[in-house]
């Protein structure tokens, strides 16, 4: 297990072979389309940014790593994180692109069991990792992970899949604050901190935390601010966590219970029909 290759393919075997992965529709389809790996070294300098930006109580991967392995603790430089993507199938995408206020029936599918595949998905590769003699961890799943206030970005979670996805080198963040990755921004992520010597994966935009979005690179765009129904993106201010809470909690979210019969806090309307839905904008790369 000291390969990527081999890490990449115990995360796409439990991909291909859990039953969890799953709409849970009668056409059997898959919660999510193939994933993707990238490794961050864990006291790459970022984390500390990142700490610094968000607020104290948001964790290093050797903090993390030291709650879950109190009595053997290790420097970050021995650690990685080992951060995936998991991305929405074209079909979810699709269905997701004819809505225009509430969650597409795949959409909330996705997020509700596919979050819970995440889940599994996070613990085995932590459990299969420390098997094979590499003790690791998800901070997602540790019991301390809770949501604070930070003064910068308001409620923020002590470990983050999407900074942790930036620090490895999958994407950049944009102006509705989620992740524009290589295979767009209608993905999902996950991570796990391992004590282990994997190669890093190359961060091609540097510490550009903006790179890939074109409103930042190059003033133009804005498409997912008019996708969003309560204009909880704009150009001048970015994304309005409030009013983008707000709308999940008071309409989505109870939408999609008495509808779908699923729980979760399901919206994402502005993560399709936009150039950035499942690639990087060609003009950025
Ligand atoms: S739709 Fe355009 S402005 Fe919005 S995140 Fe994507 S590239 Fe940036
Ligand atoms: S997720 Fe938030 S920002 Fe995006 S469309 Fe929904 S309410 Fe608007």
């Amino acid at each position: 297990m000291d390969s990527v290759m081999q890490v990449e393919k115990v995360i796409s075997e439990f991909w291909a072979s859990a039953p969890s992965n799953s709409l849970h529709l009668d056409t059997g389809e898959k919660a999510w389309a193939k994933p993707h790996v990238a490794i961050a070294r864990g006291d790459d300098p970022l984390f500390l940014r990142n700490k610094a930006m968000i607020g104290p109580f948001h964790w290093t991967p050797e903090e993390a790593y030291a709650l879950a392995f109190p009595d053997s603790p290790a420097p970050g430089s021995e650690l990685r994180v080992i951060s995936y993507v998991l991305p929405q199938t074209p079909e979810t995408r699709a269905d997701q692109s004819l809505e225009k206020t509430v969650p597409a029936e795949r959409w909330a599918l996705s997020r509700f069991h596919g979050e819970e595949f995440n889940c599994e998905l996070r613990l085995h590769l932590a459990e299969t990792l420390t098997r094979a003699g590499y003790p690791s961890a998800a901070p997602e799943r540790l019991p301390g992970f809770a949501y604070r206030q930070s003064e910068r970005f308001g409620l923020a979670s002590n470990w983050s899949e999407r900074h942790a996805a930036f620090v490895a080198g999958h994407g950049t963040f944009s102006l509705s604050d989620a992740m524009i990755t290589r295979w767009g921004k209608a993905v999902r992520f996950g991570s796990v901190v391992s004590r282990i010597d994997l190669p890093v994966t190359e961060r091609i935009y540097g510490d550009d935390h903006h790179a890939w979005c074109l409103w930042y690179a190059k003033g133009t765009c804005g498409a997912c601010a008019k996708r969003c129904p309560v204009d909880a993106i704009t150009t001048s201010e970015g994304h309005d966590k409030q009013g983008c809470f707000t709308y999940i909690r008071e309409k989505t979210a109870p939408y999609a219970t008495q509808t779908y019969g699923t729980g979760a806090t399901p919206c994402g309307l502005c993560q399709v029909q936009i150039p950035c839905e499942a690639q990087v904008p060609p003009a950025l790369l």
